[in-house]
Order: structure tokens, then C-alpha cells, then sequence
């Protein structure tokens, strides 16, 4: 009985992606912690090891340092096995990139791109086009590619690649994105809302704390959020879980392009606070960072507008804390990321909103890195590529 057959009788295919994602996500792991992490008995992970050293997918990395028993093997992915694609598509701006098997960045390239105003099959000619140059920044060649992961800011239909409908971009309502790449590509393409992979990518380099109720909050140019649940994202029926930027602020607002009045997005996004600065004063600003700027210089509409931003921000939060109670609340903010005096000034005021939302309601906590969009579609395809090894190794 060869090692395939072996292995089929005694190893889960779910088991081999899983040890896989283990050594993926700890590279030198051991097999005695290979078998706390997994539950299995170290006789099958014994197979699984064996079947996946055989296909070429591990290697061993030396010898884990005694604690007074036998010294225990290491392991890593094997080198060379290929890369991954990455497209993050923004509502102003489309980034695209190469990632290897441990999620390092091999390559980067990004445009400023308005979804709203392009066609979505001109668009994509586009990202095919920010792919190859990525490529061909690594002279990485196309049978390399083992798959493309794709975050969009709006729902998508996870198994087909068809996206549902993103607010202010009614030339995409059912595009099949998925499709269109994989056509263009010859490869593997997988494709999520961008919160929702975002949230995936924070626990898998653990980044969450409390996978079991957190919820994940991102404002840049739009807004966006996640919900966690005993480790998976909660998507609702629609992927529509999470639209928090679209849901109104203000009775007397302003409309927005998804077809409601007083939208989140339209006073909290960095687009939205540009563009009531700018509504309200006679000098006109292109980026948050230069509304921010005038604020704490003493212009007086430039603070009112952040102002107003925190205000609703802490709405918001309390909205969250209050439908959803989780354990920790993790926050994505461009405009808060470097301002942690109005990020403390609008943490008292969450604090001091109700009783429900004092201090220990939930564990809140600011991300300081860039948006995780990219990264996270590259995480996606690093999956689907590791599912596609063990099912059907090369
Ligand atoms: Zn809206």
C-alpha cells in the first residue's frame, strides 16, 4: 500500500490543511505541537507528516531543543512551492501584489483608481495589468501563481466571485468578478468583502485576542465592519453583516449614493470628512491629514468636522457594544492612527455615554499598522492554495 492510500484511510483531508496551515502560520513548529494544536494522535500525525514530506509541500527545519526526552523535528513549508496574487480593490485607489506562502510581500504596486466611475471590465483589464507588473518585478512566472485572493469593499458571493452591490458603483451589481480574473489569469481566484478577510488575516497572525466574540471596525476611505463568533466570521445571509457605514447618522442628512439620507461614511470615512470640510468653507482640502492639520491649527470649521467625526464614531462604537457585547472591539482608523489624543478623548467619551458602555464593556483596541486590505488578499489565496496542495498535490 503506497503512502497515498495509506494516509487516505487514516488522515482527514481537513486534517492535512489544517497541520498545513499550522506550519504555514508557525513556521519550526514541532510535531509534539503540531499534536496539542490539532488534538491528533501522534501516530497520525505521524501519516500526515510522511504524506505531506512525500508530496513536497514540508520540509524539516533541524530539531526543536530537548526539554530531557527525544529532540523533536521542526518543519516548515517547502521553498519554491509558488506565490500568491493579490488584488485589493478600494473605492478610490486599486493595490495589487506577490506574496509568498508565509504572507511576505515579495511585491507591490498600487494606482489611484475610482471604482464608481470606471467599468468594472475596464477596471479589471486593470488589475490583471497591476498583477503582471508585480510579477514581472520578481521575474516570477505565470505557472508560479498558485492563485489570486481579491477584497472588495462591498458583499460578493464567496463560491461564484459575483459581486452583489457596492454603494456608489451601480455598473458592478453582479459582475462576476471571479470569473473575468480567472479567465484573464489561469489560475485560482478567491474573493471576500474586505472586512470580513481583514478579520481572518488579524486572527491567523494573532492579532485577536478573543476570537470567540470580537468585532473589527475599519474606516478609511469608507467604513466597514466584522463580527467574530466562536472563531468565524459572521457574514449574515447576504454578507451584508457589518454595512455599519451605511447605516444613518443624522435624520436631516445628506444623501448618499446607496440610496438612504445621513450615512456613517458620509461624516466618519476620510472621503466624508474632506468633503464636509468642504462643504463648509471656502478653502477646499484633498485628504483628511490636511482637515486634521487645520484643526489643530484653530480652524474653526476644520475642528467642528472632527468633531463631528468622533461624536459619531462613538455612536457607532456604542452600537456595536451594545447589539453585539464582544469581548474585544479591534479598530482600523486612517485618521486616528497617529492622533492618539483624539483617539483617548473619544475613548472617555464612549465611556461616559451610558452605563453600557463603561470601561470594561469590551476590550477596545486601535490597529497602528496600514490598511490590512492587500495582506488579507493575499491570506485568502493562501488558503485556497494550501487546500489545493493536500487535495491535489503537484
Ligand atoms: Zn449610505
Amino acid at each position: 500500500m503506497g503512502v497515498q492510500n495509506e494516509t487516505q484511510t487514516f488522515v482527514k483531508t481537513a486534517h492535512l490543511v489544517t497541520i498545513l496551515q499550522l506550519i504555514h502560520r508557525q513556521p519550526g513548529i514541532s510535531r509534539p505541537e503540531l499534536c496539542k494544536r490539532t488534538g491528533l494522535m501522534p501516530s497520525t500525525m505521524h501519516v500526515a507528516i510522511v504524506k505531506l514530506m512525500a508530496d513536497g509541500l514540508i520540509v524539516t527545519q533541524g530539531m526543536a531543543a530537548s526539554n530531557g526526552g527525544r529532540r523533536a523535528n521542526q518543519y516548515r513549508l517547502a521553498p519554491g512551492i509558488g506565490c500568491v496574487g493579490s488584488i485589493s480593490i478600494r473605492l478610490n485607489r486599486m493595490e495589487a501584489g506577490v506574496f509568498d506562502l508565509s504572507l511576505q510581500m515579495l511585491a507591490r504596486e498600487e494606482i489611484e483608481l475610482s471604482l464608481a466611475t470606471l467599468g468594472p471590465e475596464t477596471y479589471t483589464g486593470q488589475a490583471v495589468q497591476l498583477l503582471e507588473r508585480c510579477m514581472a518585478q520578481i521575474r516570477l512566472p505565470r505557472e508560479k501563481l498558485l492563485g489570486v485572493g481579491v477584497t472588495l469593499p462591498g458583499p460578493v458571493d464567496t463560491r461564484t466571485g459575483v459581486i452583489q452591490q457596492i454603494s456608489g458603483a451601480p455598473k458592478w451589481r453582479q459582475f462576476p468578478m471571479g470569473e473575468r480574473l480567472r479567465q484573464a489569469l489561469n489560475c485560482p481566484i478567491v474573493t471576500d468583502k474586505d472586512v470580513y478577510a481583514a478579520l481572518v488575516l488579524l486572527t491567523q497572525t494573532g492579532q485577536i485576542q478573543y476570537p470567540g466574540s470580537c468585532a473589527y471596525l475599519s474606516i478609511c476611505e469608507g467604513i466597514g465592519s466584522a463580527l467574530m463568533v466562536n472563531g468565524q466570521v459572521y457574514r449574515g445571509s447576504n454578507s451584508l453583516a457589518g454595512e455599519i457605514g451605511h447605516l444613518p447618522v443624522r435624520k436631516d442628512g445628506i444623501p448618499c449614493a446607496c440610496g438612504n439620507t445621513g450615512c456613517l461614511e458620509l461624516y466618519c470615512s476620510d472621503i466624508g470628512i474632506v468633503q464636509q470640510y468642504n462643504a463648509q468653507s471656502s478653502s477646499k482640502q484633498t485628504t483628511v491629514a490636511q482637515v486634521l492639520a487645520l484643526a489643530q491649527g484653530g480652524d474653526v470649521t476644520a475642528s467642528r468636522v472632527i468633531s463631528q467625526a468622533i461624536s459619531y464614531l462613538v455612536d457607532t462604537t456604542a452600537t456595536i457594544i451594545m447589539t453585539y457585547d464582544p469581548q474585544e472591539l479591534v479598530i482600523f482608523c486612517t485618521w486616528l492612527q497617529n492622533q492618539r489624543g483624539l483617539y483617548f478623548w473619544m475613548l472617555d467619551t464612549l465611556y461616559a455615554k451610558s452605563i453600557f458602555t463603561q470601561q470594561r464593556a469590551a476590550r477596545i483596541r486601535l490597529l497602528a499598522e496600514d490598511p490590512l486590505n492587500l495582506s488579507a488578499a493575499a491570506a485568502l489565496a493562501v488558503q485556497q492554495a494550501l487546500e489545493a496542495a493536500v487535495v491535489n498535490p503537484s
